[in-house]
This record gives structure tokens, C-alpha cells and sequence, in this order.
């Protein structure tokens, strides 16, 4: 059905415009107010913005309201309340009240906390998040709202990312000042997130207890057919895709969610979604309803869509580019190399505070991305590595290394640095990126962070990137106000940081094991798994760093860190419980039954005549019976070390365990599994393969 696109876009959103249109102008402005610079709606005010929002609400459709918020599990979360009140005896009216917009309380009990909660403290609550729109949803009101203990400690992503975004516009406000600029009254980082996902029929997925319960495979041979002649990335979209994808961009399009690009990605059944980029909280949320209606949508097509970052073992898996830049309320994106000198200066500045801020952070990056499912993909050739390094193209390493050395910057166009800071040189804008390896890209007049899982909620990268880089901001602003002279301040600033922190600079492979060394030399951070990030949260320079912009108390980073190791512990102990059900259930029944056909055969073939030969038979046998004792012995071994796992009580020795032995050994179990699966008739093995799997979509 093909619809009116201007006309449905934003349809369900209670969007600016639809309060422009409906609010009376105090509520209006204090509404805007609100979003801009957080200044807490009054009592009138509020119960005006409910009574419009419900009245809105009920004609869309819908008969609940929620408030929708995102807990530590890393999805959201959501209580759906009517709005109907009794009214007399047997009537009903629809009630929506300036509380049930502004603030919920709900028993958080069941949602991770980290011990900020203590236990005779259950409630939890929630609070409206004007700088996000509601919308309507299948029959329900939704209101983005942060979730906090009853103490106002954060227990979600989202509260962490609206505080980063005041403590950046501070100080981004100080660096603008001191250029003058003094119109600007917000500066705003944005963010558009290009997100990866894989398209299965339902019937192959019902089958896979694995992909039930973990999201991804944990058995399984290669395919015949892999991703070697690349000819699934942009390639023709089958029809039932095609549909699919139709109908998700309609569905957020009404939500206000601006669906741009879509393609085929690298890997058979692999797909990608872009969105316009826009300001950061909002991006944020609607790439949280992206990744639901994904689900939601492909469910109507008989399809299942994977956002698990690995999926599948020897195929590509699935990221998301967090594209990152800043912009102004009077629409200058500051990431942009200008036409003037002193626009580039003010450039410079900026793009060094996130080059030094990338530097001094590289554990919180990790960290920001690290999850069990992330860890297959960092470092496995398909996904920039665990090492967090920074390219930024031929021109302008080379513009910057001139300002380091203080000498004359050669451009191929012969134009010319000359040192000072107000004759800095126009800086060539197609410096676009030809390095796809690199975790950190310069893109033109945005950086490209690619070490994003799939499933991640992007809030956590980004509220780390606003944090790092504010940090930096504020110390170049203390710097930079009290100089004497501005420009001479400014231009040893630019030199000395880069002077510092070039080391994260890096423009060739990333994939490489040279590059493994090298960074090695440089000092880089080289975190291969989750529990080797994770306990650098709270090192001292982290605390200080979130407690002196306020984003998160030494209490609340402590949480997150317990909250996210027991979260990794908690997922591969389901994978290896599900891997050994898996084994007993459906590998071991099927290697007995294919033995015992063999067994037959050769039986036969010797009661029939001596003189025929079961070579064959007998050599697959000898295979089997060797692979199956050893997939035997891991079994029984998994079994026996999954129990010692139930007795460990610390997160970190949890992790720990599960990393080093649990995953270890449901990889060895694998491999046993798999080789047997090459060897084995097609109907005697009991789910269905990758070449199933991959290609369950035909048309
Ligand atoms: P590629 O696949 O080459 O990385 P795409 O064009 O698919 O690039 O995606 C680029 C993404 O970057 C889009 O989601 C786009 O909206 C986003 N983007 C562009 N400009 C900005 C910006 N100033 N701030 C944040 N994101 C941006
Ligand atoms: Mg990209």
C-alpha cells in the first residue's frame, strides 16, 4: 500500500507541531522551555500538556499509556496503564493526570540495579523526558522517560545520556565564547546510526533452541556457500525483504524515525538500515524502537530478525556505526572544516579534543561497547579490533602534523599552512574516509565509531563520547580563558595535544597483525574481551572524570560495572546450558542413529558376500566413533564445570569463569560437533544447518 510520505511522517508522534497547534501558547512555551533548557514544567502547565497529549492520544487509537524507558537488561521497558477511571456506577471516563505524565512509580525490583537499590527499597521511578517525543504505538500512549532509584541514582541508560548532554553543551558554551560566537545558546551532539541485522524465515528459527534462547548459533558447519563472492552486499532484494522492508519504513516513518538507506549487507540474510542522523537523545531512543519494530515487523512476514552481533560463526556479523558529530542551535555542525581560517581554527580545536579525548579513554570506549556478543566480532577480520585507534585521512594527519612540527603544511594543492592560528590554512573537505577497518574514522565532518555491537543501546557509547570530550573542552576552555594572548595560547594548545596524544593516530590496516604490534609499541589499550574492559570502569581517573561533569556518581559506576560483568556471566551460562541441552537432545540421538545405519550397512554388506568392500562405510564410522568419543568427553566435562559455576557468588570471578572455561569449552564442544556434522546424512541431523539458515529466504 503505498502512502502519502510527508503525510504519514511523524503521524503518531506528538511532535512540535502538534503541540504548536494544540497547546495553549503558556503551555506551549513552557513546554519548549522544557525541552530547551530543562526547566521543570508548573503544575497548570503539566495538567494542560496531559489533557491535549490524551485527547491526541485517543484519536490515534489509543486506550493505554506507558512510560518507556530503558532499564540495565539493554532493553526497554514498558507498564501499560488504560486510561479509563470509573465514573458512577457503570461508566467510565478517560483520565490522564499531570502525574501519570510527569512521574511513575514502579516496583524495580526485578530490573538490575547493581546494589543501589537496597532491598527494602523496591521503588523505583520514572520521569518524563520532554527532549523526546511521545508517541502512539499499537494502542498505547509511550512516553520516553529516565529511571532512577527512589535516591535519584540512575538505574537505565538513558539518564547517564541526558546528563553527559548538559555537562557538553557547558563547555562546547565556554569554547564558542571564546570565539566569539555568543549567539550560540546550544550546542547539541548528533548522531545517526546505521544499523545491521539478519533476516531468517521463522519455520528454520522455531528449530534452533540456540538461536531461541541465545540469539545466536552455538553449533554448526560452515556453509558450501559463504560469503566468499560477495555478491549478497548491495546486491537485488528478494521480494519477501522487500515487503519487509517496506513496510518497517512506513511503520517509522509514522513514528518520526527518518528511514533513509537500505541494503544488503556482506553476509547472506544480512541487511542494513540507516536513518538521517539527528540530535543525540532522540536518536537514541528511536534507534531503540528501530531495533522492536524490526522484530515486530518481520514477525508479520513470517520472518525472525537476529540483532545479535555474531549470529552465525565464520560469516559476518552485525554492528552499528554510531556516526558522531556536534552541532549548534544556529545550525553550524563544529565538526566541519571551514571556508576561513578562523573557522578552522575553531575546527582544530574540536577535532583535537576528540583526538586526545579518544586517547586518554581508549578503556572507556571499550567498555561502552563490551558485551558476550560483541567479543565474537571485535578482532575477528570483519570488525575493527578490540584496539581503539583514531583515522583521519592523508590531509589532514598531514595538516596536523605540520602545526606539531611548527613547519609549512604542503597540501597536493600547493596551498599553504602558515603558522599562527588565524591564517591556518582552508582545510580540503574531500578528506573522506577510504579506511573501513578503523575503529574510529574521521568521515568529513563526523566521526564514525565502529565498534558498536548490534543489540547495543547506543545511549552508553555516545553518553561516554559526550563525557570524554567534554572533559577535554573544559580543560582546553580553563586553559584557554585565562591566556593572555588567545591565538598564541590556542596554537600551542593544538600543538601540544597533538604532540601528545598522535600515538591513537593510525591510517593503515587495522585488521592486521602488524598493526597488533605496533600498537603494542605505541602503549595502546589492547582489551580482547568484556572481562578484560570492564574492571577498568572504575579506576580512579574514570570516577573522577564522571563525578566532575556529573554524569555518574562512584556509586552508580560501580553498579554499572557489577551489573554489566554478572550480565555477561548470566549469558553464556544460558548458552552453555542451552549448548549441553542442545547435545544431549539433538547430537548425541543423531550420531547414535547414524552410527548404528553404518553398523548396519557394513553388517549387511559382510552377510551378503565377503568379497564386497564397505570402505566407505567403515572409514565414516572410524571418523564418527573418533570425533564422538571426543565430543563425549567435553560434554561430560561442560556438565561437571557448569555446576562449579552455580557455587561462584563474585561478578568478576563469574565472568571470569565463563570466559575462560564455559565459553572455552562450548567452542571445543563445537568443533566436534560441527566436523561430525560434515560427515553425517542430511536427515539425520535434527535442525536445520547454516546452508538452511542462511538460505531460508529464497525469494
Ligand atoms: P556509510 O555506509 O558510508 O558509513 P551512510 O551514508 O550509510 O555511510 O551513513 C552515514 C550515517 O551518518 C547516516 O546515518 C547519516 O545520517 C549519518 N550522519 C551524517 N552526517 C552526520 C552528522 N553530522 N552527525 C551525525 N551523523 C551523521
Ligand atoms: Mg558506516
Amino acid at each position: 500500500m503505498i502512502q502519502n510520505i510527508p503525510e504519514i511522517f511523524g503521524s503518531m508522534v506528538f511532535n512540535d507541531k502538534v503541540m504548536k497547534e494544540r497547546l495553549p501558547k503558556e503551555a506551549y512555551k513552557a513546554v519548549r522551555r522544557a525541552i530547551e533548557d530543562g526547566t521543570p514544567l508548573s503544575h497548570d502547565s503539566a495538567k494542560c500538556v496531559a489533557s491535549v497529549m490524551k485527547e491526541w492520544a485517543i484519536e490515534k487509537g489509543a486506550t493505554h499509556f506507558t512510560h518507556w524507558f530503558q532499564p540495565m537488561t539493554g532493553i526497554t521497558a514498558e507498564k501499560h496503564d488504560s486510561f479509563i477511571e470509573p465514573f458512577g456506577e457503570s461508566e467510565v471516563i478517560m483520565k490522564f493526570s499531570e502525574k501519570s505524565l510527569v512521574k511513575g512509580e514502579s516496583d524495580a525490583s526485578s530490573f538490575p540495579s547493581g546494589g543501589l537499590r537496597a532491598t527494602f527499597e523496591a521503588r523505583g521511578y520514572t520521569a518524563w523526558d520532554p527532549t523526546s517525543y511521545a508517541f502512539v504505538k499499537d494502542g498505547s500512549l509511550y512516553i520516553p522517560t529516565a529511571f532512577c532509584s527512589y535516591g535519584g541514582e540512575a538505574l537505565d541508560k538513558k539518564t547517564p545520556l541526558l546528563r553527559s548532554l548538559e555537562a557538553f553543551n557547558t563547555q562546547a558554551l565556554r569554547i564558542l565564547k571564546l570565539f566569539g560566537k555568543t549567539n550560540v545558546k546550544k550546542v547539541t551532539p548528533t548522531c545517526g546510526s546505521e544499523q545491521e541485522y539478519f533476516l531468517i524465515d521463522k519455520s528454520v528459527y522455531e528449530k534452533r533452541l540456540d538461536l531461541i534462547h541465545c540469539g545466536r548459533t552455538l553449533f554448526g558447519a560452515r556453509p558450501a556457500k559463504g560469503q566468499e563472492l560477495e555478491d549478497h552486499y548491495y546486491g537485488a532484494i528478494k521480494s519477501r525483504v522487500s515487503a519487509f522492508m517496506k513496510e518497517l519504513d512506513q511503520e517509522l516513518w509514522k513514528l518520526g524515525v527518518y528511514a533513509k538507506t537500505k541494503h544488503n549487507e556482506v553476509a547472506p540474510a544480512q541487511h542494513e538500515l540507516a536513518p538521517v542522523f539527528t540530535s543525540i537523545n532522540i536518536a537514541s531512543d528511536q534507534n531503540q524502537l528501530t531495533m522492536e519494530l524490526m522484530k515486530s515487523v518481520a514477525n508479520r512476514h513470517g520472518l525472525v530478525c537476529l540483532l545479535h552481533e555474531k549470529p552465525f560463526a565464520s560469516v559476518n556479523g552485525s554492528g552499528k556505526h554510531d556516526n558522531w558529530s556536534i552541532s549548534t542551535d544556529t545550525n553550524e555542525n563544529l565538526l566541519d572544516p571551514g571556508a576561513t581560517p578562523s573557522e578552522n581554527a575553531q575546527f582544530l580545536l574540536f577535532l583535537v579534543a576528540v583526538i586526545s579525548a579518544v586517547d586518554k579513554h581508549q578503556d572507556l570506549l571499550r567498555i561502552s561497547v563490551a558485551s558476550a556478543g560483541n567479543d565474537h566480532r571485535l578482532g575477528a577480520d570483519e570488525a575493527p579490533p578490540a584496539i581503539i585507534s583514531i583515522y583521519l585521512g592523508e590531509e589532514l594527519e598531514g595538516v596536523l602534523s605540520a602545526i606539531e612540527s611548527g613547519s609549512l603544511y604542503n597540501a597536493k594543492k600547493k596551498s599553504e599552512l602558515k603558522i599562527g592560528v588565524s591564517v591556518l590554512p582552508p582545510i580540503p573537505k574531500d578528506s573522506t574516509d577510504r579506511n573501513r577497518t578503523s575503529p574510529f574514522a574521521f568521515t568529513g565532518n563526523k566521526f564514525e565509531f565502529r565498534m558498536v555491537g548490534s543489540s547495543t543501546n547506543i545511549a552508553c557509547p555516545n553518553f561516554i563520547i559526550n563525557t570524554i570530550v567534554a572533559d577535554e573542552l573544559k580543560e582546553f576552555a580553563d586553559r584557554l580563558e585565562n591566556a593572555d594572548n588567545f591565538n598564541v595560547e590556542l596554537n600551542k594548545l593544538i600543538a601540544s595535544s597533538i604532540k601528545e596524544h598522535k600515538r591513537i593516530l593510525f591510517s593503515g590496516n587495522n585488521y592486521s597483525k602488524e598493526w597488533q604490534a605496533e600498537a603494542k609499541r605505541r602503549g595502546l589499550l589492547n582489551l580482547k574481551s568484556t572481562v578484560d574492559a570492564l574492571p577498568l570502569y572504575t579506576q580512579q581517573k574514570n570516577v573522577e572524570l564522571f563525578e566532575r561533569h556529573r554524569v555518574l556518581s562512584k556509586n552508580e559506576i560501580h553498579s554499572r560495572m557489577e551489573i554489566l560483568l554478572e550480565n555477561y556471566a548470566n549469558i553464556i551460562n544460558i548458552e552453555a546450558l542451552t549448548c549441553i541441552d542442545i547435545a544431549r537432545k539433538h547430537i548425541v540421538p543423531a550420531i547414535i542413529s547414524y552410527q548404528a545405519f553404518l553398523l548396519n550397512e557394513i553388517n549387511l554388506k559382510r552377510q551378503y558376500s565377503k568379497d564386497i568392500s564397505s570402505r566407505l562405510e567403515q572409514d565414516v564410522l572410524n571418523r564418527l566413533a573418533t570425533l564422538s568419543d571426543g565430543f563425549f568427553e567435553k560434554l561430560e566435562k561442560l556438565t561437571e564445570n557448569i555446576k562449579k559455576y552455580q557455587k561462584i557468588w563474585d561478578n568478576l570471578k563469574k565472568a571470569k569463569y565463563s570466559k575462560n572455561v564455559l565459553l572455552k569449552e562450548m567452542q571445543e564442544l563445537r568443533n566436534y560437533a560441527d566436523k561430525m556434522e560434515l560427515l553425517m546424512g542430511k536427515e539425520y541431523i535434527k535442525f536445520p544447518t547454516y546452508e538452511d539458515i542462511l538460505y531460508s529466504v529464497k525469494y
